[in-house]
């Protein structure tokens, strides 16, 4: 195996989430957030995280204060990615992506956060795409990263790493959490997807790809994920995955299941201090 099942549901200030035991052992702030426990009605309910799809401004922002203030943080001190389905990262804190700034409506555009501040929560956002948490308890380095099919394909995982190793880490120090995403139970698609796959990891791309009818596929987005961490030198007990689908289960949004008819959940981490 490249990877390590996990599965860590705890509760706190009333929301239910998941987190990595691995990043917990080490005192970072970590977690995946079901539905319940925000504020938001309806197709939206309850702890949604954007307006994008319609729900209210004032609510959203209800929502993010709440799951901020769990984790002892708030909008003040936090960052969130502004989701394109790219693969740039950016630092931050810095000019590019300030502390705070654009917490509802993030300003630059990127896939991915890294910072080594540890005053400050990075936030990713996810209905079904597969996100990654990084960390390393050596150089004191956390990243968010947003890895959708097409980043998956475009090497985020990868990308991630190597902000990482830019920043002085080292491979077998990093450790890894993918909290709930779309399984390949549910993420069955045409052949755009693997051929995307294929281009970014060649027949390495195979086991994760598995044909159904000619031109439609199964794929295992986060396993593809977990590989391209494996593949650039984490450890496999190193990379702990929450294999539970995003789409089969209803306490999650999922954007294959409900269309935009849905809202959007955030994981976060922040170095301890
Ligand atoms: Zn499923």
């Amino acid at each position: 195996m490249e990877y390590t099942e996990v599965l860590c549901r705890r509760e706190k200030g009333g929301i239910f989430y998941y987190s990595s035991p691995l990043l917990d052992s080490y005192g970072v702030v970590n977690a995946f957030p079901e539905r319940s426990g925000g504020f938001s009605a309806g197709i939206y309910s309850s702890l949604n995280f954007t307006t994008s799809t319609g729900d209210a401004e004032e609510t959203v922002k209800k929502n993010v204060e709440k799951f901020l203030s769990v984790f002892s943080s708030s909008p003040g001190q936090a960052v969130r990615t502004h989701q394109i389905h790219g693969v740039d990262i950016l630092e931050a804190g810095s000019a590019a992506a300030p502390a705070g700034a654009g917490l509802l409506f993030p300003i630059a555009p990127s896939d991915g956060l890294i910072t080594a501040d540890p005053d400050l929560t990075l936030l990713a956002g996810s209905a079904d795409c597969s996100l990654i948490l990084l960390y390393d308890p050596v150089r004191r380095l956390a990243a968010a990263l947003h890895a959708g099919w097409r980043g998956a394909a475009r090497d985020m995982a990868g990308r991630g790493v190597e902000a990482m190793l830019a920043r002085g880490a080292r491979p077998e120090d990093l450790l890894a959490f993918l909290p709930p995403a779309i399984g390949p139970c549910c993420f069955e698609t045409d052949g755009d997807v693997p051929d995307a796959m294929r281009r970014g990891f060649g027949r390495e791309a195979d086991p994760f790809l598995v044909p159904l009818t000619p031109g439609r596929y199964k794929v295992d987005l986060p396993a593809i994920n977990a590989h391209a961490l494996f593949r650039r030198g984490l450890k496999a007990e190193h990379i702990e995955v929450t294999r539970l689908c995003s789409c089969c289960h209803e306490v999650f949004y999922s954007h294959r299941r409900d269309g935009r008819r849905r809202g959007l959940s955030c994981a976060l981490i922040r170095i301890p201090s």
